[in-house]
This record gives C-alpha cells, structure tokens and sequence, in this order.
C-alpha cells in the first residue's frame, strides 16, 4: 500500500465529508457495507471509511486526526505494526482500522495490557463507533464477585463489532470458552482481528507467561524435601554445572555418582526413578536461578512471586511444574498444593489464533526482526506530528553503584531546584526504595511508584507532570498512561527522566525516555549507570571484572572507551538471550498447538451431535482400540487379563468366571464386549428414562473424558519438556527431541481415552434427586 498517497486522497474526501450532514455522515456505514458486499475496490472503501471516521471523530470526539496519525491508522490497517511515540494518540488512531475490520472482517478487537485501559479507552473513544451505528463492547471483567459466570452476558459482548478488552481477560474467555459443555454456552463466536496496544508489552514481554486454569489437586510428590536436603552436599561446577545466561543446570557424571550412591540405587536415571532427577534439577533451579525479595518473597510463611518487571506481587500466581514446591523446600516453608492444569495458553498462541493481527506501540522499531520471524509482522515507524525538543544526555558511567546513585540524586536535586517535574526510574524494586529513602533523607516529597493496582498507578503517573512532581517508579509501571504537562511545568523544561541503571532491553529504556518530551514539548533525559548494575554482573568479561576489581574504590566516572562498551554489549547479550528464549517458546507451544487443535476437534464434534444412536455408535468405536491396547499391554491375553479390562472400564460387578471356547480371538471378544456395553449403557438408558437427558448425559461423559485425557497431557508435556533440556547436554536437540516424546505421549494418551470415554458411560453412578440428575465419574 502506498501510505503517502492514500492519505492525499483521504485528505480530498475528507473535506467533502465536512458538509455531510449527522444524518448524511453516519449512513455512510450502510453504504460502506453494501459497497463491500459489491467488492468495490478496496482503495476505494479504504478511502471513504477513514474520512467517514475521521469527520465523526471531530463531531463525536472533538478530535480531528491529523495527517500523521491517518498514516498511522493505515498502517494499522494493513496488519502491520506502528511505532507511534507516546502521547501521539493512540487510541484515536485506532478507531479508523477498527471500523474498517469490522465492517469487511467481522469482530475487530482492541487488545490493552490491562482492564484498566480497555475500559478507559472504552468509555473515552467507543462512542464514536455507536454513533456510526456499530455496536461496541466492554469486555472487561466486571462482573460482581460471587455472581456466576454467565456464557449470555459474554456472549453478548462477544458479539459486538467491536471490543475493547484486556489480554488477560480474553485469555482466561478463551479457555473457558473452549471447555464450554454444551454448545450454546459457546460464547466467543470469532476471533477476526486484533489491534494489540503495547504490543511489544503483550507479544514480546509477557508472550510466553501461561494463562491458567487449574483444576483438582495432584498426588503430591514427597521428594521436595529430600532433594533440598541432598544438594546442599553437591558442589558446583565439580557435581553440577550452572550456566547462569541461560539459566540452565544439570547434573555432571561426578553428580549423578553421589546421587546413585546417597540413594543407594544404581538405575536412578531409570525412568521409573525420573521423578526423583527431576526433583533435584528442581532444588538446584530454586537455589540458583530465583533470589528471594528479587524474583520472589516469603509472606507468612508462603512463597508469593514478583513480577519481574515493577516487582509487585503476583497474587494467586505460581511457578509451574514444582518449582514453585521446590522453592518452598528450599525456604524451609510447608510445600503447598499442586494442581492439575486443566487448560492453558500462552498469550503468543492465544494471539496467533486471530485471523489478522496488527499492533501499536511507542517502541517497537527495535525488535522489529523479532516480530517478522515469530509473528510475520512488519513495524513501520510513523513521524510524530510535531518535532521532538527532548535532549537525550550521554550516559554517564561510573564504577560502583553508589558512587552513581549519588551521582543521580545530586542531578535530581538541581532539577528539583528548578520546579521541573522528574520521573525517576529504577532497574529493581530494591533500588527504588533506596532512592525513596535518599530522596527522603534530602526532604524531597515524591510518590513512589509500588501501587498494587494499575488504577492508583495510572493516577499517580497522568499527574506525574505537575510543578515540582517527583515520581519514583520500576521501569514498566503506569504503561499506557501519558503523563500530561502543565503550562507551568513547560515553562520550567518540561518533564526529566532520570534512569538510574542500564535496563534489560532497549525498548524498555526507550519506553522510558519517551516519557519526557512528547508532543514537541521541551523535556531531557539523563541516564547514570555502573558495573555493578545487575545486567553487567550478568555478562561481564575478564577484562572488565579486572579493571572493576582494581578501581572499586574510586569516585570518577568511566572514560576508557573499551570499559564504556560493555554497557552496550551487555545489553544486546541480554536482549538476545531473551528472544532466543523467545523463539524457543515459540517452537514448543507450536507442538502444543497442533495437538490441541486436534482435542478441539474431537471436543466440536462431541457438541455438535444429535442423537443418542450417534453418540451410542461414537462410543461404542472405542472399544476396539481399547481393548486392544490394553491385552496389548498385558503381555499374555489370558482370559483373568479380559475379565481385568471389563472389570475396569464396563461393569465394577461382573462376574462371568469362565469364558466360552468361542472368545479365543480379538474378534470375538470385541465383539462380546461391544454386546455386554450395550446392556450396560441401556441400563443407564432406562434409568434416566428420557432422551434428551440421556444424550446430555453421554456427551458430558465423553467431554469429561477428552478434558481429563487433556489435562493429563498437558502435564506429561511440562516434564517432557523439562527433560528433554537436559538432553542437549547430549548433544541432542531438544525441540526435536520433545517433538518426538509429545506425539508418543499423545498416542498414549489417545488409547487411554478410548477407555476412559467407556469407562465414563458405563461405570458413572447416577442419581436423581428431585428431578436433578447427579453424576458420579468413575
Ligand atoms: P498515546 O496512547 O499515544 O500515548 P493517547 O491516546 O493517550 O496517546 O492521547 C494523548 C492525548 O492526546 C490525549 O489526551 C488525546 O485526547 C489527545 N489527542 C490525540 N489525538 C488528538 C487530536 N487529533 N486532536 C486533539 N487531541 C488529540
């Protein structure tokens, strides 16, 4: 698409959209639908409904595009990403691609990171789409505590032409939705396109973190403690190896020697002992790769985690796969309850179902390379409507942190002294309470940025631009939230950014600075950072721990050009380090995609049936696999091995002692097996003694049995792909290594489920209690 001349065009028409009428200006919808179903050129539609919105920005809004963000919302259109720099106006910019997808694709969703946003940007901007006579959704979770999820309520926002809603919540819909038991409880109808707000927040930052539903608790595994108990015996790098940029650790030969021998077992790494190697990669892991009060806290005596990014708790949030009863043991706490992972999804798959994706943020250009691999998204970078005057001063380096961090707060006292407002930014939570405390000591009043919710947070940074305003906060908190600049602050210089660390990742740095200046307003940014910063510490080399040990002690500020270069390059290795993680995830939750595509299938198939006698013939078609497999497994098929299968999975009383002659084939038993079913599932018939119950009644047995078969995999997925690290320490690699055990452990489970699906029919006990049936899973 050609940008520049498109926005010429819409420049013409947009002019003579002024001298429309309401009347004449809203009606353009209908025209805009009909002249799509006449496949009118697309140019063309482009075109007049980008005015149309336009024009019923001004009138509704009282906000007339600008030329600038007409280029942007072009963008947008065309499934691509857009850099567009804070403060540019982002969520008008969106209403044009937004009206347009909707009316060609179906349901258009504007995607923010939080529900705070979604509703914000609903209440602000949604009436513009009214009054073109679309219907415009919240889809954020409000429903009151207590009151029961309702598939009609969802259904009715998911049927707008277009929604504003958070990930998470769209996320967590998604999973209910896909185990919804009947198919009028369906409430998500399509997922058509999606403009994702922060989209390096939501595709980049938090793309791998898995939405979760859970479900009954597992057998608890009792290895927690001793392995904790055991590894403090092991020394590093002689029993264990750690290799701290890619967190990973496993056993040397050495390691697995004190293991066999403190066991006493010689076949630990056989599989049936897996669980407990596992156990103590996992006591090694909770030792090494997590700090307490950095990556999480003890609160009563229960381990609650922090988010990585502004260091608040993580409420209701645990790490999977027992780590999370690993740090426990670790803690000395009591090792809390595992649950079974009912469903779950990353937000980078939840978003690749989409049909069409495109997404905004102030800083995305940076990872461009990133989002074309994983997402085959392109970032164009759009022109801000008016000059930027921000000064960005050259870092200034010193060697230890509190050399700089004084350093910091002597440029934050002159600044304060002016009245100008200053946005402090710090690398940890830690820091930004020592800055609190500094600033304190010194009678400087400031908000420090640690709300627990992200309305308060919100609020403090919208006025984080007042006279004299001092805001201390982590590098992420209040994202979304423009900070507005008095006319008095302007006067003074306008906002300054402070960044008192070299952050993880350049967006993440730019984000910040893009605070300062915006709208062509004046504003600086000054950054102070050390050797002893987290990130150097993790990617130092020789040279430089050298010169560090020998200068430690000294106040200057760093002036060798070949120290000053490690700032840079241990930003680029920690930057790679995370998207090779990145695209790792990509590569596993791909595998995860297929397969549960293909439950999803099943799970579609089972709702959309009619009747009884489909659903009776479905069943009944498991029987031979079933059986199959499991004589199969039990290596002689003696008669005691079938009367075991039809005890287990047809009928908990039978009693048949002797098998005629005639059962001596599969065949035959197949058969006999299919005949004794059917007598078995008529009782069930005759019980509920009503058709349409009955049908319910199967489809709820044969849905349980997929979600269970499911859950299952999803959890021999996770230690799957847990052991399979370890392989690439054999030189084996590790994505086709799991490829491989996923798809054995899917069969598996797929056999299972031929007998879990006739076990849930025949052996489920019912009752009826006033007119209520009751079902009892085996
Ligand atoms: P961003 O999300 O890009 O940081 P916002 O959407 O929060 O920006 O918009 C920043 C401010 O600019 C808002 O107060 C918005 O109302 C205002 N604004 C955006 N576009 C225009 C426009 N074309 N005319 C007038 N005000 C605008």
């Amino acid at each position: 698409m050609n940008y520049k001349k498109m926005l010429k065009k819409i420049n013409d028409l947009s002019f003579y959209m002024k001298s429309l009428t309401d009347e004449e200006l809203r009606s353009q919808t209908n025209v805009l639908k009909r002249e799509i179903k006449q496949k009118k050129s697309s140019q063309q539609v482009i075109i007049k409904s980008f005015s149309v919105v336009r024009e019923a920005n001004r009138r509704v809004l009282r906000m007339y595009p600008t030329d600038e963000q007409i280029l942007g919302a072009l963008v947008l259109y065309d499934g691509k990403i857009a850099e567009i720099k804070t403060g540019e106006g982002k969520s008008l910019i969106s209403t044009m691609p937004l009206y347009l997808k909707s009316l060609i694709m179906g349901h258009a969703f504007l995607v923010t990171t939080n529900d705070y946003l979604a509703k914000r940007d609903y209440v602000r901007i949604g009436k513009v789409f009214e009054w073109l006579g679309l219907s415009v959704a919240d889809g954020t979770n409000n429903f009151n505590s207590g009151e029961e999820f309702e598939a009609n309520k969802k259904k009715k926002i998911y049927s707008a032409d277009i929604i504003y809603i958070s990930c998470g919540t769209l996320g967590f819909d998604f999973l209910i939705n896909g185990l919804a038991e009947r198919q009028e409880n369906h409430f998500i109808s399509s997922l058509d396109f999606a403009l994702l707000d922060e989209v390096d927040e939501i595709l980049l930052d938090n793309a791998q973190q898995p939405l979760i539903i859970s479900g009954a608790p597992k057998v608890q595994s009792n290895y927690f403690h001793i392995a904790n108990t055991f590894i403090l015996l092991l020394k590093m790098d002689i029993d264990y190896e750690f290799n701290n940029s890619e967190n990973q650790v496993w056993l040397t030969e050495k390691g697995i020697e004190k293991l066999k021998n403190y066991f006493s077992h010689s076949n630990l790494l056989d599989k049936n002992y897996f669980s407990l190697y596992q156990h103590i990669i996992l006591a090694l892991k909770a030792h090494h790769t997590l700090k307490k009060n950095k990556d999480y806290v003890v609160e009563n005596g229960q381990v609650k985690l922090l988010d990585s990014k502004d260091g608040r708790i993580l409420d209701g949030t645990n790490l999977q796969s027992g780590l999370h009863q690993a740090i426990e043991a670790k803690e000395g706490v009591e090792c809390s309850q595992e649950n079974q992972i009912i469903s779950s999804i990353t937000l980078q798959n939840l978003f690749r179902t989409f049909r069409q994706l495109s997404g905004m943020s102030g800083t995305v250009k940076v990872a461009e390379e990133e989002l074309i691999q994983t997402y085959n998204l392109a970032v164009k970078r759009i022109k801000t409507h008016k000059k930027s005057n921000r000064v960005d001063h050259a870092p200034q380096k010193y060697i230890t942190t509190q050399y700089k961090l004084n350093a910091a707060i002597k440029k934050i006292q002159e600044i304060h002294e002016m009245e100008r407002p200053l946005l402090i930014i710090a690398g940890s939570v830690e820091t930004s309470e020592l800055l609190s405390l500094m600033l304190h000591n010194l009678a400087i009043p400031h908000n420090l940025l640690n709300a627990k919710s992200s309305v308060k947070e919100s609020e403090i940074i919208k006025n984080a631009g007042n006279l004299k305003s001092v805001t201390v906060s982590t590098s992420m908190a209040g994202r979304g939230t423009d900070i507005k600049l008095t006319k008095e602050s302007i006067q003074k210089g306008g906002l300054a950014v402070v960044i008192t660390e070299r952050l993880a990742n350049q967006r993440v740095e730019l984000q910040a600075k893009g605070r300062a200046g915006r709208q062509g307003e004046p504003g600086d940014t000054f950054v102070f950072e050390s050797l002893e910063d987290e990130i150097i510490r993790r990617y130092i080399s020789e040279k430089v721990q050298t010169y560090y040990d020998k200068n430690k002690s000294s106040e200057m500020i760093i002036k060798k050009r070949l120290i000053k270069r490690c700032f840079k390059k241990a930003q680029i290795l920690s930057e790679e380090q995370a998207f090779r993680q990145r695209v790792k995830t990509v590569q596993y939750d791909e595998i995860l995609k297929i397969q549960k595509k293909k439950v999803d299938a099943d799970r579609q198939k089972i709702l959309e049936i009619e009747n009884v006698y489909e659903a009776i013939e479905i069943i009944k078609s498991n029987i031979p696999v079933a059986l199959k497999s499991y004589l199969f497994d039990q290596e002689q098929q003696s008669d005691a091995k079938f009367r075991r299968f039809i005890l287990d999975y047809i009928d908990y009383n039978f009693k048949l002692t002797k098998f005629s002659r005639e059962l001596n084939s599969t065949n035959k038993k197949i058969e006999f097996v299919q005949a004794y079913f059917e007598t078995q599932i008529n009782k069930k018939r005759e019980f509920i003694n009503d058709n349409v119950a009955f049908l319910k009644y199967l489809k709820i047995c044969m849905l349980k049995a997929i979600d269970s078969s499911w859950s299952k995999q999803i959890d021999a997925l996770n230690q799957i792909r847990f052991v399979v690290q370890h392989r690439a320490v054999a030189q084996k690699d590790p994505i086709l290594e799991f490829e491989k055990e996923a798809k054995n452990l899917y069969d598996l489970h797929r056999k299972e489920l031929s007998g879990l699906l006739l076990a849930n029919v025949s052996l489920s006990l019912l009752s009826i209690n006033k007119k209520k049936l009751t079902v009892t899973f085996p």
